[in-house]
């Protein structure tokens, strides 16, 4: 669902956080010149390589490429979406957020409440659970779950682990406090049942307090203490939380995972904790769901290589290929690792240690090995032709999906084929048949993919072509009418320059003396960020701005003459294609036929 921002009080807020002073409050920072050094928090840097520009209100790594302005930095640092960081600078600068959209709150079944209320409530909440779990009456049983399962004092109270009492004991404490039964079910607290009245959602359960990578409380994970009800119950969606995406422990590991550039993805909220108490700090967990493409683009965000531990038992290892299908996707560098049968990896941390972890995680294998251990087991246990031919449907859809995003080079699938076909030999299942139903599930990529790549004059000038409008315009902006008698954001096709160029040309056409602030406020996306500071950076060194510009639309207007000509030529192209598919399907051995 779009967010919709007002741009005015996006600016507003933008102008009311300093970036030097936001960017100081989480490392350190030397002056240099005009400018501010220090050691960029978005690789593992050693010597200060990041600089903050007070004048441009804009940050900029030389080594790994971070920048934007003070969104981005707060986006990235604490892993947080447009929408959040806007809340978090409005909080900063005490400006209040009226009409404030959310995706969450154009929902109708959504409570609408301020999220900042929601947090304070959830914070207050925390706090009850936690000092319940030391009343000395009524608390024994929890806390001697807690010694069993060998989780220190010290791991209770860093996580904010807690108790629920009996019921209604969290809503008779809300009364005393003076907390709103609105307030109570926004932050879904307490359930109301079918004659109206409220409970409370959480009865005698261990209480994980889940937050965001901020440390802001968002929600709550109950595990039952007396196998009342499911195993785990989690807070419901509300303004402030959604399982989906969120990712328990992640402000404890954030640091440790940007400096290692690695994310180590557990299920349970124990195996979490029990990892950190080993000094394993750069592991999280997903809360008791399934993978998602939100937690994808969670950890993409702060970490180059994931690595998913899981049980070793069949759900666990669907689920791992359920995720890494997700992590193949979103172009995720990931790798699998299973404890050893019959543990979780709680109990593994706590049999072998930090060092049996680290050698398990350092034993990972990356997808292929995985799909094709999977394949390899599957041949072994159901020789019969359907599983073989599912097992291998499942091998190919996974290298068409790594060829596809780029994950894979031609080579590397070519070698993956070969040792395909030669497991299949005897199987019933034919060479040829393999690598024409391969051939087909990539073959649409594949033209488009050597459209893009033919070393083509006018494409490799009109790529270019495209980054000096962009570069010239973000430095000259008095171009802009020139630039726009003949461009439109149809002219470029990379998508984070076509969103740059989107921004750019929309607030110069509002405003052509509008600064680089005002363009970087209108970024959602912290790539599209990084990419109007470098280019920006860029235009200003080469200079030049007048003739640039003329070269860059020259190159456009010759390209599109050349792509129509070529379009015409396509059309031709694509009827030969059709045929040829229509022919080879005939041809087919009528027991393959509809096997991909
Ligand atoms: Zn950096």
């Amino acid at each position: 669902m779009a967010v919709i921002h007002d741009q005015q009080i996006v600016y507003q807020i933008q102008q009311a956080n300093d970036i030097v002073d936001v960017v100081a409050e989480h490392l350190s920072l030397k002056k240099k010149g005009r400018e501010m050094l220090g050691l960029c928090p978005f690789h593992d840097d050693h010597r200060p390589s990041m600089y903050v520009n007070p004048q441009k209100q804009i940050f900029k790594c030389f080594a790994c490429g971070a920048g934007g302005d003070v969104f981005k930095f707060v986006q990235m640092r604490e892993g947080l979406t447009f929408t959040q960081a806007i809340e978090r600078l409005a909080q900063r600068a005490g400006i209040k957020l009226k009409s404030w959209k959310t995706a969450a709150k154009s929902d109708p079944s959504i409570p609408q409440v301020d999220p900042n209320d929601l947090a304070k409530v959830n914070a207050w909440a925390a706090r009850h659970f936690q000092a319940n779990l030391f009343n000395n009456n009524k608390a024994a049983h929890a806390r001697n779950y807690l010694e069993q399962r060998r989780i220190s004092p010290e791991s209770i109270k860093k996580w904010q682990i807690g108790l629920s009492f009996f019921q209604n004991d969290l809503s008779s404490a809300a009364k005393a406090a003076r907390i709103s039964d609105k307030l109570l079910a926004a932050a879904g607290l307490v359930v109301r049942g079918e004659s109206g009245a409220a409970s409370d959602k959480f009865v005698n359960r261990l209480m994980f307090t889940i937050t965001d990578a901020t440390g802001r409380i968002i929600g709550f994970g109950g595990r039952t203490l007396d196998s009342t009800g499911a195993k785990y119950i989690n807070s419901p969606t509300t303004a402030l939380f959604d399982k989906s995406n969120c990712i328990y422990g992640l402000n404890h590991a954030r640091d440790k995972i940007n400096t290692s550039g690695i994310a180590i993805v557990v299920e349970g909220y124990t195996d979490c904790i029990m990892a950190h108490q080993f000094g394993c700090e750069n592991v999280v967990a997903t809360l008791g769901t399934s993978f998602t493409s939100g937690h994808a683009r969670i950890l993409k965000r702060h970490a180059k290589k994931v690595v998913l531990l899981y049980d070793n038992d069949v759900a666990g290892v669907e689920a791992a290929n359920r995720a890494l299908e997700i992590c193949l996707e979103h172009r995720i560098d990931i790798k699998i690792a299973f404890v050893p049968e019959g543990k979780d990896p709680c109990e593994f941390v706590l049999a072998a240690g930090k060092d049996g972890l680290e050698q398990l995680i350092a034993n990972a294998v990356d997808v292929f090995q995985f799909k094709w251990n999977r394949l390899v087991g599957k041949f072994g246990s159901d020789d019969t032709f359907a599983g073989n031919k599912a097992a291998t449907e499942e091998f190919l859809s996974t290298i068409a999906t790594a060829f596809r995003r780029q994950s894979l080079t031609p080579i590397e699938r070519g070698l993956m084929i070969n040792q395909l076909v030669s497991k299949i030999a005897g199987h019933g299942l034919e060479a040829a048949t393999i690598k024409q139903h391969l051939y087909r599930r990539t073959a649409g990529y594949e033209r488009e993919n050597r459209k893009v790549q033919k070393v083509d004059p006018e494409n490799k000038f009109f790529a270019a072509a495209q980054q000096e409008i962009i570069e010239v315009l973000l430095n000259e902006p008095g171009l802009f009418e020139t630039a726009r008698q003949e461009i439109s954001v149809e002219d470029f096709d990379a998508p984070v320059l076509k969103e740059t160029a989107r921004i750019l040309l929309e607030t110069l056409d509002n405003n052509i003396n509008a600064p680089l602030t005002a363009i970087l406020a209108r970024a959602e996306s912290v790539e599209v960020g990084n990419t109007i500071v470098r280019l920006q950076e860029q235009g200003q060194e080469k200079g030049n701005y007048q003739a640039r510009l003329t070269g860059a639309l020259d190159a456009i207007r010759r390209y599109r003459s050349h792509e129509a000509k070529a379009r015409i030529r396509q059309e031709g192209d694509k009827a030969q294609l059709l045929k040829y598919i229509s022919q080879n399907a005939r041809k087919q051995n009528p027991h393959n036929v509809g096997m991909m």
